[in-house]
C-alpha cells in the first residue's frame, strides 16, 4: 500500500453473513444508526445482496447536522483561509487519484454501470476538487461608487452555512463531486444523503476526506432512504442550502419542503432530450453519437438523448446502420472491459423500464430492437434490458413525453428545421439537446432556439468541471459546474460605512 492508498474494503465495517457492513460519517466517527437498523445493496449484476448499510433517520441527520452546524461556527474550519481549504480539497483529489479504482469497484457492486465508465469518471473526479480548490481564495468582494456622500460601500460573499445534498444512483460520486467541491470550496459544511441504492462509495469517499485531514464535522454522510433520512435532511432548521439531483417527484417533494424555509436550493432533475440528425451530418459520426446518447450507461442518465429526431430524407439509411450495430453491442458483466451495455441498477428500474416498453407497443410504435429483458446466458439472473429502439413514434405518446431512464430509443421523422425545432421543444423537460449537422449556419441557429441547458453540436454526453450544467423547465432549477456555481453557495452581503454619520431626516429613506 502506498501513502495515500486506503483500504475501503467495507470502511470499517466487518463482514456479516457473506455481506460488507459499512458505516456511516457523522462529526468524523464511523457510526451505526441509532435505530440499530440496516439496510442492504444489491448487484444488479448479479441481482444478490452484497452491502448492509446503516438505515438513517431523523435522530441520526440530527446527529449530523448539529455536527455541520458546530464545524461551520467554530473550530478549524470556521477560521481556516480560503488558501488553506483550497489545500485541503487539493489534497483530497490527490487521495482519490490514487483511490481511484477502489471507488469505481464500489460503484460498478451498487449501480452495475460499465467499470470502464466509472473507472473513467472516478479518474476525472480529482479536477472538480482541483478546480474549486483553486478557486477558492479568488472570490473577491468589491468596492462599489456608492452614490451615497462621504459612505463607503463595498460587497462581500460569505458562505451559507450548513449544505444538504442528496444525490441519485446513476453517477453517485460524480454528481456529489458537483455540489461538495463548490459547495466547500466556498467554507460550507456538508451533509450527504446518497442515494439508498449506491451509497458504498460515498462513504469510500468520506474515508479519504479523513485521510485528507478534513476537520471533523466538515462532512458528514447519513445513509438510508428519501423519506426517512432525506426528508429531515430538508426540513433541519440549521440547512441552510439544499442541492438535489434526482427524479422530478423527488425534486417536487423537496421544493415543497425547502420552500417552507425558504431555504435556497438546486434541483437537477431528469429529461426527455432530443439528438437531432439533420441529412448534412457525418452519418458515422452521428450513428455512434446517438448510440452514446441511450445506450451508454443503459439509458440511465439525466441527459440521455432518447428521443432521435430523424429528418425524412436520411430515415431509412440511418435506422439501418443504427439498428445493425445495435445488435451486435455486447451484454453482460460490467466489470469486463468488452462489454457495451450493462444492467439496469435496481429491480424497480427493471420493471419500470419493461413497463414502458409495454406502453409504447400499446401506443403503437414499433418495436424495431429488443423491446424485452434480456435472456443472453452472458446476463445470468442480472436485470438486463435488451437495447430497444422505437419507430415510427409520435412525440404526444406516452413514450416520447415521459422519463423512462433505460436502454429505450424512440425515433421520430421530422423534415424541416422549423418542424425539428418545434417538436425538440415540445417537451416538458430542458435539459440537454444534442445536433448534428455539418452546415456552419445550422450548428449556429439551431442550438440558439432549443429549449435547453446543454446543447452538443456534433457531440453527445460530454460534461466538464468548467461548463455549467442544468435544465430549464422541469428539468430543474439552478447550474452545477463552471465558475459561477460556487456563487449558489455563497451569500452576497451589502455593507455599508458611514464614517461621518449625519442623518438629516430619520424618518425618511437615506
Ligand atoms: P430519486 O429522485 O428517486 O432519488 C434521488 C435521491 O433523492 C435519493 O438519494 C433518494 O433517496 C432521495 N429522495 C427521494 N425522495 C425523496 C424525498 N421525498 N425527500 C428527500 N429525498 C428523497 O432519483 P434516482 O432514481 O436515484 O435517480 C434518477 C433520477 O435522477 C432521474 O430522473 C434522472 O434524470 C435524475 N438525474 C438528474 C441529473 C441531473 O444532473 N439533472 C443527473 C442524474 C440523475
Amino acid at each position: 500500500m502506498t501513502m495515500s492508498q486506503v483500504n475501503l474494503d467495507g470502511v470499517h465495517g466487518q463482514e456479516t453473513a457473506g455481506l460488507e457492513t459499512f458505516r456511516m460519517f457523522i462529526d468524523g466517527e464511523w457510526c451505526e444508526a441509532i435505530s440499530g437498523r440496516w439496510f442492504e445493496s444489491k448487484n444488479p449484476y448479479t441481482g444478490a445482496a452484497w452491502a448492509r448499510l446503516p438505515r438513517a433517520d431523523a435522530r441520526d441527520v440530527e446527529a449530523a447536522v448539529t455536527a455541520a452546524h458546530n464545524a461551520f461556527v467554530s473550530g478549524p474550519w470556521a477560521t481556516m483561509t480560503a488558501s488553506d481549504r483550497g489545500l485541503l480539497l487539493y489534497r483530497l483529489a490527490d487521495v482519490i487519484a490514487a483511490n481511484a479504482e477502489k471507488l469505481a469497484d464500489l460503484e460498478v457492486r451498487d449501480n452495475g454501470k460499465l467499470r470502464v465508465e466509472m473507472l473513467g469518471q472516478m479518474r476525472y473526479l480529482p479536477r472538480w476538487f482541483q478546480y474549486y480548490g483553486g478557486l477558492a481564495d479568488k472570490i473577491e468582494g468589491h468596492v462599489t461608487p456608492i452614490d451615497k456622500k462621504g459612505m463607503f460601500h463595498y460587497i462581500s460573499y460569505e458562505p451559507i452555512g450548513v449544505v444538504g445534498a442528496i444525490t441519485p444512483w446513476n453517477s453517485p460520486l460524480l454528481l456529489t463531486a458537483w455540489k461538495l467541491a463548490p459547495a466547500l470550496a466556498a467554507g460550507n459544511t456538508v451533509v450527504v444523503k446518497p442515494s439508498e441504492f449506491a451509497t458504498a462509495s460515498m462513504l469510500g469517499l468520506a474515508k479519504l476526506f479523513e485521510e485528507a485531514g478534513f476537520p471533523k464535522g466538515v462532512l458528514n454522510i447519513v445513509t438510508g432512504f428519501g423519506q426517512e433520512a432525506g426528508e429531515p435532511l430538508v426540513e433541519h432548521p440549521l440547512v441552510r442550502r439544499v442541492a438535489f439531483t434526482g427524479g422530478n417527484l423527488g425534486g417536487r417533494r423537496i421544493a415543497e419542503l425547502a420552500s417552507k424555509d425558504f431555504k435556497r436550493v438546486s434541483l437537477e432533475l431528469g429529461g426527455k432530450s432530443p439528438n437531432i440528425v439533420f441529412e448534412d451530418a457525418d452519418i458515422d459520426a452521428a450513428v455512434k453519437g446517438v448510440i452514446s446518447g441511450v445506450f451508454a450507461a443503459s439509458g440511465q442518465t439525466c441527459m440521455a438523448g432518447s428521443r432521435l429526431l430523424l429528418q425524412s430524407s436520411i430515415y431509412d439509411e440511418f435506422m439501418h446502420r443504427l439498428v445493425e450495430r445495435m445488435k451486435s453491442a455486447r451484454l453482460g458483466d460490467p466489470g469486463s472491459s468488452d462489454t457495451d451495455v450493462g444492467p439496469v441498477a435496481t429491480e424497480q428500474q427493471l420493471d419500470k423500464v419493461l413497463h414502458y416498453i409495454e406502453v409504447a407497443k400499446s401506443e403503437g410504435a414499433s418495436c424495431v430492437l429488443g423491446g424485452k429483458r434480456s435472456s443472453r446466458p452472458e446476463c445470468g439472473n442480472g436485470w438486463f434490458v435488451e437495447p430497444t429502439i422505437f419507430a415510427d413514434v409520435k412525440n404526444d405518446m406516452r413514450i416520447a413525453r415521459e422519463e423512462v431512464f433505460g436502454p429505450i430509443l424512440c425515433v421520430i421523422r421530422f423534415d424541416t428545421d422549423d418542424e425539428a425545432i418545434a417538436i425538440a421543444n415540445d417537451t416538458s423537460f430542458g435539459l440537454a439537446a444534442g445536433v448534428w449537422t455539418r452546415d456552419l449556419a445550422r450548428s449556429v441557429s439551431i442550438p440558439r432556439r432549443l429549449q435547453a441547458g446543454t446543447v452538443w453540436v456534433n457531440a453527445y454526453r460530454v460534461v466538464s468541471y468548467l461548463a455549467p450544467f442544468g435544465g430549464i423547465k422541469k428539468s430543474g432549477i439552478g447550474r452545477e459546474n463552471g465558475a459561477e456555481a460556487i456563487y449558489e453557495y455563497l451569500e452576497t452581503k451589502s455593507v455599508f460605512v458611514n464614517p461621518t454619520p449625519n442623518i438629516s431626516n430619520p424618518f425618511t429613506l437615506q
